[in-house]
């Protein structure tokens, strides 16, 4: 027996001692430095801290974000200013930059960089627009992953995935796009090659733990082979196999004589688990098994999903339901079943949706994104020390967490805003003729105190659902072939997913074809505590996350694929070349959950009565729309412009 075919054992050669990019290095410098300046809560507010010193990450030459590893996401030094405000500490008025602009957007998420990109299309092309934002990076969820192995680039995304939504887009959002240069049906038809793995003889896999299961255990061929192959050798009970069988393939009617529209209306008021546990009389093994089937959906377990959502969704077990297509109110964004009516058309760039932030900045900031196309921007190198220059009427300014916002004067009469900012440890003041919010909704009430109370209320329950995607580079992909499997879903472990970056070859870019080349991986983990509420669950999993140091998340990436790769010959130790947590403390928006959520007519949701304009302020991001998608964000952009524009006549 060979080396790699003794059975995996914790603290045998993960490789963790070996010396890859685990911290914030910039190609080889170490910059985690200014940001670490500002990270402790007190002297975030240094108002006599020592300028030259404190400069910020965006200010120095060669700045360039995206190939940063280790935390990233919400990394260390863009949360602690907006956490020292929620906990009450005053942070002082701040310098006057005696800057003034016509609209000041906070948050440089799609929605506040379409925000930008729409006052300027629509109020003047001269508009003096200044975007804050307090990561060291642009783009907001929509983050770019770079690594540069063998020579060669890889790209994956660290957050938003792909251009993808239950429903069909907006007239608004396509309009965009198409605006943008992106053909999403010829372009995805042109670079995408969605059975590149398949030709391979690549397919699904599911790992089972032996923590879950009582033994570790690969399964190959999910959703290809029959499950009875599949499963033969998991570690399952004879029930619970079965069980698997039918839930996938069978096709019985859990509510006989029961018609379409009232079965619909049961399988709204229970979770998925519940349907299978108490319809489908599944044992607690498969339970456990599907778990966490609605992670990448809802970022929340099957217990806190309803069963409709998840039928609409095309989850197993309702082939012999006989329900009718069509939504019925006490839905979620599943409008009339996803599978049923198809969504928009989908489109995946090798960065994800960090694409679409990149030409945004490139139509409003067009000397920082070279090039002319959808196409050649996938490999453009983004000139950072371009976004935020003095003789631009367009600034984007970095690693600056907006502390406060206040008319000068009554909020309905008056002509301008003062907003306060945090950067590098000290507190800056602007002024502009109105604002648009695109930052998270719920913190939004710690900015503008004076909101009236109802509002605040409103806002404050918008808290967007944590989770973490992981990009892994690695030396080759060698295990994966070997073992024929592009994506193993895993629903007893820390990531429950673990991904194949997609096979995507654009403009000049060109992603491996071969198992002996580099690699990402994407490894997904949803921190959650089933059997609580939603929101319990997604309060419990924050603060998992702002809690765990990079080296438990390594730890246990490490130790999974050692695990589920081990008949395939991976060796953590050697295959790895660096790994980056895009950890997402405040990640979907929230959306509405028929288990959880009154039942009110969609204008009376929390969200529309959130984003009510305030005055020269109104509010965008995807959480004002109740949609964790893309085009949401740029409707509420669309929106959010057009309610403040009418202040400007
Ligand atoms: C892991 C993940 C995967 C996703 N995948 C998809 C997908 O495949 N397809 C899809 O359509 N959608 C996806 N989404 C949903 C995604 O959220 C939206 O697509 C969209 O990117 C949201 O944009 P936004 O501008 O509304 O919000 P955000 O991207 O959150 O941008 C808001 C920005 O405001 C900043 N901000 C907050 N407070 C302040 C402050 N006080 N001062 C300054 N700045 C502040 C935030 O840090 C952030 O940078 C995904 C989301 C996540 C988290």
């Amino acid at each position: 027996m060979s080396w790699r075919r003794r059975p995996w054992r914790p603290n045998w050669g993960l490789g963790e001692e070996r010396r890859i990019p685990r911290r914030d290095f910039l190609q080889g410098t170490l910059i985690g430095a200014a940001s670490a300046l500002c990270g402790p809560l007190l002297r975030a507010y240094a108002a006599d801290a020592d300028a030259a010193s404190m400069a910020a990450p965006q200010d120095q030459p060669g700045y360039y974000p995206p190939t940063l590893t280790g935390l990233r996401g919400s990394h260390p030094g863009s949360f602690e200013a907006a956490h020292a405000l929620r906990d009450g500490q005053d942070a002082g008025p701040g310098t006057d930059t005696r800057e003034t602009y016509d609209l000041v957007v906070i948050g440089a998420g799609i929605s506040g960089l379409s925000a930008a990109h729409f006052f300027r299309a629509r109020f003047r092309r001269d508009a003096r627009i200044l975007i804050l934002d307090n990561h060291d990076d642009f783009g907001g969820h929509a983050k770019r992953n770079e690594f540069h192995l063998a020579g060669g680039l890889q790209l994956s995304n660290g957050g938003t995935l792909e251009i993808d939504s239950p429903r069909p887009y907006s007239r608004v959002a396509e309009g965009l796009i198409r605006e943008l240069g992106i053909d999403v049906e010829a372009l995805s038809r042109k670079v995408e090659n969605h059975k590149f793995y398949r030709s391979l003889g690549l397919q699904h896999g599911s790992f089972f733990d032996r923590e879950t299961f009582g033994a570790d255990h690969l399964a190959v061929g999910t959703g290809a082979l029959p499950m009875r192959r599949v499963l033969g050798g998991a570690p399952l009970s004879a029930r619970a196999r079965a069980d698997i069988e039918r839930i996938e393939e069978g096709a019985i009617d859990y509510l006989p004589g029961v018609p379409s529209a009232d079965k619909k209306l049961q399988l709204s008021r229970i979770s998925y688990r519940d349907f299978l546990r108490d319809l489908v009389k599944a044992d607690s093994q498969t339970l456990a098994y599907y778990q966490p089937k609605s992670h990448g959906e809802w970022a929340v377990g099957i217990d806190a999903v309803s069963a409709l959502d998840c039928w609409a969704f095309g989850f197993p077990g309702f082939r012999g339901m006989h329900l009718e297509g069509g939504s019925i109110p006490r839905m979620g964004y599943t409008p009339s079943g996803y599978k049923d009516t198809g969504g928009s058309a989908t489109l995946h760039f090798p960065d994800g949706n960090a694409t679409i932030a990149r030409l945004l900045v490139r139509s409003l900031l067009p000397e920082a994104v070279p090039g002319g196309s959808a196409e050649d921007v996938v490999t453009a190198r983004v000139d950072y020390g371009q976004l935020d220059r003095a003789d631009s009427s367009v600034r984007l300014r970095l690693s600056s967490t907006v502390i406060g916002a206040h008319h000068i004067g009554e909020p309905s009469s008056a002509r301008e805003v003062e907003l306060r900012y945090v950067r590098a440890g000290r507190v800056y003041a602007v002024r502009a003729r109105g604002c648009v919010l695109a930052c998270y909704n719920m913190m939004i009430p710690y900015l503008v105190p004076e909101l009236p109370e109802m509002q605040k209320a409103a806002l404050h329950s918008l808290v967007k659902s944590p989770l973490v995607y992981s990009s892994i580079a690695l030396r080759n992909w060698q295990a994966f072939s070997k073992l024929g499997v592009e994506q193993i879903y895993a629903p007893g472990c820390y990531h429950y997913e673990t991904v194949l970056n997609p096979k995507v070859d654009i403009g000049t870019y060109r992603s491996a074809s071969t198992p002996d080349q580099p690699m990402l991986l994407r490894m997904v983990r949803v921190p959650c505590k089933p059997g609580l509420p939603e929101h319990a669950q997604n309060k419990a999993g924050r603060a998992e996350l702002l809690q765990t140091p990079f080296a438990t998340f390594e730890r246990n990436i490490r130790d999974q694929l050692a695990r589920m790769l081990r008949h395939g010959g991976f060796d953590p130790a050697s295959d790895i070349e660096a790994i980056t947590v895009n950890r997402w403390p405040h990640g979907y928006a929230p959306e509405y959950n028929p288990l959880w959520d009154p039942e009110l007519p969609p204008e009376q949701r929390a969200n529309v009565r959130a984003r009510a304009p305030f005055g020269r302020m109104t509010i965008a991001n995807s959480d004002s729309g109740a949609a964790a998608y893309t085009d949401s964000a740029i409707d509420q952009a669309d929106r959010a412009v057009n309610e403040l524009l009418r202040l400007y006549a």
